[in-house]
């Protein structure tokens, strides 16, 4: 029973070692994979780590990128506006804001057509773009401003696109051309001045000659005639026009031909007293209620470079104007306001109480032979703006109807 016991034992004892060591190899193994596997794991881990840190540096860089186009959109003078497929506003920077008056973020993600298109007459370019997939290429037109008035610009659409060609939506490039414009037009008509002054220097100088003579003969006729005999009355008449004709001529020739100045130093206050003495002795000649209102305590000691004879001719021509405006009388100013050296110019005004001008009127007063008066030659302000800017001033008139008229003409302050 032993033995059996005992062989009993040492199989089982054999098995179990044999098991044991079956054990021993198996957790072995799976120790070594389970080593290996965590090895792995931490690769893994190793490179996810370095994909994230990959990521964040991309992403980062994009950002920068974003932020990069973004401040150039913001700091361009022109306009940017770009819409998605739906044609709503996606893109709007400052200078957009600015021309259009619009506020970018009021803007944003609102349909184009919402806020542009009621105001075109030619339809949405923009949107045009969109559907048609037609991209503008530089080309004016006008564009209304957020408090309806027109701003004129030159633009250019394109269609967007991502990098596979998938089309992403459009936008649209403009600048603000109105300075362009508006020099533009004057350019246009210095153009018309300037043949209407070549024009009218032949036609002065021809009718002159002519002119003279009929002169002459009007003042040998005179000599003929007895003191009472009443021809006489027709021959004044004949000699008022011709006087009257005379003077439209040498207006004509003082506009036509190019200013030849001699400057001098003048002192300001001095030759604006005198220029009222002279006003006061035409408003006496008239026989008009006008009140003179002088204010030039202040432009004494004040100098400015200017020839004598045509700034007061200039300055003459203006005050005139203004007594010629209040038939029915009224207050004459003419005033220096100290501490008005604006810019770099010594100002001073001729104001009257007198008719004023309509807004159609005001805007052409500076063209030659434009008059509003039944005996006016409608040069007075012509030359005075001719004579002003050859001085490097130039004037601002303010006026309207009913209200009187303020002339302020500036000139270039000299320093003592
Ligand atoms: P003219 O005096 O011969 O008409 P100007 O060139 O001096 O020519 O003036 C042009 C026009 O400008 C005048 O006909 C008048 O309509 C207007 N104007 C000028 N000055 C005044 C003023 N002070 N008040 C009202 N209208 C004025
Ligand atoms: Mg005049």
């Amino acid at each position: 029973m032993m033995e059996v016991k005992d062989a009993f034992s040492v199989d089982v004892y054999r098995d179990l070692h044999r098991a044991f060591v079956e054990f021993q190899n198996r957790a072995e193994k799976l120790s070594t994979a389970y080593e290996a596997m965590q090895q792995d794991f931490k690769n893994v881990n190793i490179e996810l780590d370095r994909k994230n840190a990959q990521l964040a540096g991309s992403l980062a860089q994009k950002e920068e990128v974003q932020t990069y186009l973004n401040s150039i959109l913001e700091s361009m003078d022109n306009g940017v506006i770009g819409v998605n497929t739906a044609g709503e506003i996606t893109h709007f920077n400052k200078a957009a804001g600015i021309i259009t008056g619009y506020n970018a973020e009021k803007v944003m993600g609102r349909p184009y057509t919402e806020i542009f298109i009621t105001q075109e007459s030619r339809g949405s370019t923009l949107l045009k773009t969109l559907q048609s997939g037609c991209e503008l290429l530089r080309d004016e037109r006008v564009l209304w401003h957020k408090d309806g008035h027109p701003v004129p610009v030159s633009y250019q659409t394109a269609i967007l696109k991502d990098g596979n060609g998938r089309k992403l939506g459009a936008v649209e490039i403009f600048s603000d051309i109105s300075r362009l414009k508006a020099m533009e037009r004057e350019m246009q008509q210095n153009r018309t001045m300037a043949a209407l002054g070549e024009m009218s220097a032949t036609v002065a100088h021809e009718i002159r000659n002519p002119l003279g003579a009929m002169g002459v003969w009007a003042g040998l006729l005179e000599r003929d005639l007895e003191p009472k005999d009443s021809r006489r009355k027709t021959l004044n008449k004949i000699t008022e026009g011709l006087s009257r004709l005379n003077k439209i001529v040498s207006n004509l020739l003082v506009y036509t031909r190019p200013v030849t100045t001699e400057f001098r130093k003048l002192e300001l206050g001095a030759l604006l007293e005198e220029i009222v003495d002279f006003t006061e002795i035409e408003i006496e000649r008239l026989g008009v209620n006008i009140k003179v209102d002088k204010k030039l305590k202040d432009a004494e000691n004040l100098f400015v470079l200017a020839d004598p004879e045509k700034m007061s001719q200039a300055i003459m021509n203006v005050c005139l104007n203004a007594v010629q405006a209040m038939n029915d009388g009224g207050t004459l100013a003419v005033s220096f306001e100290k501490g008005k050296k604006e810019r770099g110019f010594s100002a001073f005004t001729i104001s009257d109480t007198g008719c004023g001008m309509e807004s159609e009127v005001l805007e052409k007063i500076f063209d030659p032979f434009f008059t509003t008066k039944e005996n006016g030659t409608g040069l007075g302000l012509a030359i005075v703006k001719k004579i002003v800017e050859s001085h490097s001033g130039h004037i601002d008139v303010n006026s309207s109807s009913g209200n009187g008229t303020s002339v302020k003409i500036f000139l270039p302050y000299l320093k003592d």
